[in-house]
């Protein structure tokens, strides 16, 4: 059980949105992936947004043709698995706390009534931080918006320190 595949089993933070808003796609991909997912294509290259729709119950549903960038990403709770630096039960409790915080910022987002339009996680914090940076400079931020930048905080630094990423 104790693989980098099974933390990843048990993650999926990169693929559901939560720490990264979209995939990069090289030239050469897009012909292949066109076949297997819904992508955005530029004149030159392509993309596609997260969450992604092949992220499924058991992990990518297509794993072993699933894009380079996919393939070549490791965020820095898999490096340190891999480097021995953090255990298998470790890093699966970074991972949780993280999950924790998420459903926390998204309940309190749904309680602020605060509409966000982004589809991902990811960008949805983007535009969180914009909207209570421009609320704090003109110092209108509610108890509970205080409550909420502490809370979006502490999962940046979370990210950053131990996953490598920020929003
Ligand atoms: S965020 Fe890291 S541990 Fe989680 S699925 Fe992605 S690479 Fe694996
Ligand atoms: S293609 Fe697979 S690995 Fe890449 S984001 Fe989608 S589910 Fe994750």
């Amino acid at each position: 059980m104790s693989e980098p595949i099974n933390i990843c089993l048990s993650c999926g933070l990169c693929c559901d949105g939560t720490l990264i808003g979209f995939v990069q796609l090289d030239n050469e991909e897009l012909s292949p992936l066109r076949q297997l997912m819904e992508i955005e294509e530029t004149d030159e290259n392509g993309l596609f947004f997260l969450p992604c729709n092949e992220f499924g119950c058991n992990g990518c549903n297509i794993y072993s043709q699933r894009p380079k960038a996919c393939s070549n990403f490791e965020c820095g709770v898999l490096k340190s698995f891999e480097k021995k630096e953090l255990s298998f039960d470790k890093a699966i409790e970074v991972i949780d706390v993280v999950k924790q915080k998420k459903i926390s910022i998204e309940k309190q987002v749904a309680t602020l009534q605060i509409e966000l339009q982004s589809k991902s996680f990811h960008f949805k914090m983007l535009e969180l931080k914009k909207l209570l940076r421009k609320n704090k400079s003109e110092l209108s931020l509610s108890q509970n918006q205080q409550e909420l930048i502490v809370e979006l905080e502490e999962l940046e630094k979370l990210l950053s320190k131990s996953f490598g990423v920020s929003f």
